[in-house]
């Protein structure tokens, strides 16, 4: 979650009636919206099919002949004053979720050299590969660009890729004309990019904190659902996919997930004295600004019988363990070091998924003759001969077969076999539904049937 809550947005929210400012538009799959999605019923009914996904899964039969080792790319550690983690809070976290794989994409400032001033190789059995997130995309250079300057775009593109670099296309909502064949990939979903299109329900959980109804059960819901409230915004980007889509159609292009953590979601609410609260966003540079009951007449509520300086509420709605929980890209490779994991993203043996829903672990997309395993996710194969497609995930789920970005098959199963006779980009959806909703589950790169 990405409620950039700063002073200035405190007061511009609490100045104005919050509540059903605009009729949000409900994006695929959806009944309801992010603000109906933190009621406490939708939460628990959330959270009872996770329990029930969870009860269910087994371990998929199809096999890629690969490790399946969960990454995070676009990874935020204290790079900037808006970040409030550091890099070993960072490791916890990645322990904690089960992430083998962070990719740093550090807010780039003068002073530092992202490369030679970060984490780099194994640390506890997580291995770091440090990276940027510079000019519009994730950049994880081989090597220090410091005390370079290319000038044009494309020749930043270069000087990143030499010698084996990584770079993406990076909130690819703000970049939709952004060629991209010069790239290794781009984020087909990004955590912040979701959220920043929702004013409504960033608006009303920013007067939740000076409300004495909301913000009480605001406490409560995070306690007891803190996965179900950090997924409430989910959706499908479909600008974004498309926008993938399309440019597949021309040349191999890698989706990857940005988790965009950065742990900066903290907030405190504190009584000043019997008119005033204090409401804290802490990062690396916290910020407080006080609030009166003449501007907002709930604070009388918020703060009676409490004593100055007493905490009222304290908000945190993105520890790193959480964050990187709710999405993540898995890579497809043989073995856990710098250099398997940058061909595997090169090559697209890779796949995103939201494995808060439901561990994906061990999803599958093939081609297969005879058989045998003769691609992967990422992989060009030619047509001809009796070439199937087939995918298998760990439960029963809507599985999508896409050509072109054509919807081609859609079928409830956990298992998906398709005779190709006809070149194109396929790849694969999964959608698995939680209390009465489709929510986008797991996307597969695609097989290039050539
Ligand atoms: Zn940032
Ligand atoms: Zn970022």
């Amino acid at each position: 979650m990405n409620l950039k809550l700063t002073t200035i947005t405190i007061a511009f929210a609490l100045s104005i009636s919050i509540y059903g400012q605009t009729t949000p538009r409900l994006g695929p799959g959806r009944k309801y919206t992010s603000i109906e999605r933190l009621k406490k019923e939708r939460l628990e009914a959330v959270h009872n099919d996770r329990a029930r996904l969870a009860r269910e899964r087994k371990a998929v039969s199809l096999a890629t002949g690969y490790n399946d080792y969960r990454a995070v790319l676009h990874a935020h550690a204290q790079d900037a004053t808006h970040t409030g983690g550091s890099r070993p809070e960072l490791l916890d976290g990645a322990k904690r979720a089960g992430v083998q794989i962070v990719m740093l994409s550090d807010h780039v400032r003068p002073e530092r050299d992202f490369i030679n001033d970060s984490w780099r190789g194994l640390r506890e059995g997580v291995l770091f590969i440090p990276g940027a997130e510079d000019r519009g995309f994730l950049s994880f250079p081989m090597n220090s660009i410091k005390a370079l300057a290319p000038s044009s775009r494309e020749e930043y593109i270069g000087v990143v890729r030499r010698d084996g670099g990584n770079i993406f296309l990076c909130h690819v909502e703000e970049r939709t004309d952004w060629p991209t064949n010069q790239l290794d990939g781009l984020e087909i979903y990004n955590h912040h990019s979701d959220v920043k299109n929702e004013a409504a329900f960033q608006l009303w959980l920013q007067g939740s904190l000076t409300d004495p109804v909301r913000l009480p059960e605001l406490v409560a819901a995070l306690a007891e659902y803190p996965e179900e409230v950090i997924g409430a915004q989910q959706d499908y980007l479909s600008d974004i996919i498309a926008k993938w889509d399309r440019d597949a159609q021309h040349h191999r292009l890698t989706g990857v997930a940005a988790n965009d953590c950065h742990h900066n979601q903290v907030f405190t609410v504190t009584a000043i004295d019997e008119n005033t609260v204090e409401v804290g966003y802490i990062t690396s540079k916290p910020t407080t600004t006080r609030i009166t009951a003449d501007k907002v007449p709930g604070v009388a509520a918020l703060v009676r019988g409490k004593k100055p300086g007493e905490l009222i509420a304290r908000l945190d709605f993105d520890p790193y363990e959480r964050s990187l929980r709710y999405v993540s890209t898995h890579i497809l490779a043989h073995e856990l070091t710098e250099a398997s994991i940058r061909d595997a993203l090169r090559n697209g043996h890779a796949y995103v998924a939201h494995d808060w829903l439901c561990d994906s672990t061990g999803f599958a997309f093939v081609a297969l003759a005879g058989g045998k395993v003769k691609a992967i996710m990422g992989d060009e194969i030619k047509v001809g001969g009796a070439l199937k497609l087939s995918a298998a995930t760990p439960v029963k789920c809507t599985l999508k077969l896409i050509r072109n970005g054509e919807e081609l098959q859609t079928l409830a199963a956990k298992r998906l076999d398709f005779e190709v006779k006809t070149p194109g980009v396929y790849r694969i959806e999964a959608w698995l539904e939680l209390d009465g909703e489709k929510r986008p589950w797991i996307y597969s790169n695609p097989i290039y049937v050539r």
